[in-house]
C-alpha cells in the first residue's frame, strides 16, 4: 500500500513520494509545508558546497525552566540537530553566500541564545569574508520563554550583527516561510534588504493565540505573506520551486559579475 499525505489546508489526497517531489508543496492547493533545515538547505545551495559553521552550539537549561532541559533532550532525539539552526556557507549557482536555516521541528524554531549567537555569527562570517546572507526563517513561537529575558535580548543582538553587516556594504536577504511570527518577526527576519516570503505564509508579531488570550479578533488572512506584501512589508512572494532562482537572480544582480561554476 502506497503511503499519503493528507493536506491539513484542502484535505486532498497526495501519494508520499509526489509530496516529496514536490518539496512538501501541496500539488492541489498550492499550501507550503514546513522543509527542515537540511531539506531547505538542499533545496537551495549546490550539491556538496555546504561547509557548516558553529555546530557545536546548543542550548542549555541556564534558568532550570520547567521541563525546558527535557525537551531538549526530546527535539535533539526528535530532529537529530543540536539547535534550532543550521549555518554554514555554500554556493548558490556557484555565488557564495552564508546560508542560515531555522528549522520549525525543533521546539517551533523558536529563538533563544543559540540562535541568536548561530545569526551572529552568519553576519560576522559574512563580514569577514565579504559575502551576502540569507537567512531562511520559520518560527512558530518568536522567542523562546525557557530562556527568558535572554531570549528577548537576541532580538537586539541579532538586529546589531545585521546592521554591521549591512554598513560594510554586504547583501543580506531574509527568506520567510510559515509560519514567522514574534521576536524573530520582529528583529532580524524584516531587517533584510531583500524579504521574501513563501505563498500564503502566516507572518506577524502577536499569533492567533496571543491575540485570543487579549480577546483581540482579526481576520488570519490580514498576517498572510500576501496581505504583507499587498501593505508594502515585503518586497516578494516567491513559491518554493522558484526560490533558487530567484535567489540566484538577486545574488548575480548586486555581485555584477558572471556565475563561477555551471548551474
Ligand atoms: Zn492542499
Amino acid at each position: 500500500m502506497t503511503e499519503s499525505v493528507t493536506c491539513q489546508k484542502c484535505d486532498a489526497e497526495i501519494p508520499a513520494e509526489r509530496f516529496l517531489d514536490s518539496d512538501k508543496v501541496c500539488p492541489e492547493c498550492g499550501f507550503h509545508y514546513p522543509l527542515t533545515a537540511h531539506e531547505r538547505r538542499d533545496l537551495l545551495i549546490d550539491d556538496g558546497t555546504f561547509d557548516e559553521f558553529a555546530d557545536d552550539l546548543y542550548s542549555v537549561d541556564f534558568l532550570e525552566f520547567p521541563r525546558y532541559a527535557e525537551r531538549l533532550e526530546t527535539y535533539r532525539a526528535r530532529t537529530g540537530l543540536p539547535s534550532e539552526m543550521v549555518t554554514g556557507t555554500g554556493a548558490i549557482g556557484g555565488c557564495d553566500v552564508v546560508l542560515g536555516v531555522t528549522d520549525m521541528h525543533f521546539i517551533m524554531g523558536s529563538m533563544g541564545s543559540v540562535l541568536g549567537e548561530k545569526i551572529a555569527r552568519c553576519f560576522e562570517v559574512g563580514i569577514e569574508r565579504g559575502l551576502p546572507v540569507v537567512i531562511v526563517s520559520g518560527s512558530g513561537a518568536g522567542a523562546r520563554m525557557d530562556e527568558g529575558t535572554v531570549a528577548l535580548m537576541q532580538m537586539a543582538k541579532t538586529s546589531a550583527a545585521a546592521r554591521k553587516h549591512a554598513d560594510a556594504g554586504l547583501l543580506y536577504i531574509s527568506v520567510v516561510t510559515n509560519p514567522t511570527m514574534g521576536g524573530t518577526a520582529a528583529s532580524f527576519v524584516t531587517l533584510g534588504h531583500v524579504i521574501i516570503a513563501e505563498p500564503g505564509a502566516m507572518i506577524g508579531f502577536a499569533g492567533p493565540r496571543a491575540r485570543a488570550a487579549i480577546g483581540e479578533k482579526m481576520p488570519p488572512e490580514l498576517q498572510s505573506a500576501e496581505a504583507l506584501m499587498a501593505n508594502g512589508m515585503l518586497d516578494m512572494v516567491v513559491p518554493r520551486a522558484e526560490m533558487r532562482a530567484t535567489l540566484l537572480d538577486l545574488l548575480y544582480f548586486v555581485a555584477n559579475k558572471p556565475p563561477t561554476t555551471a548551474l
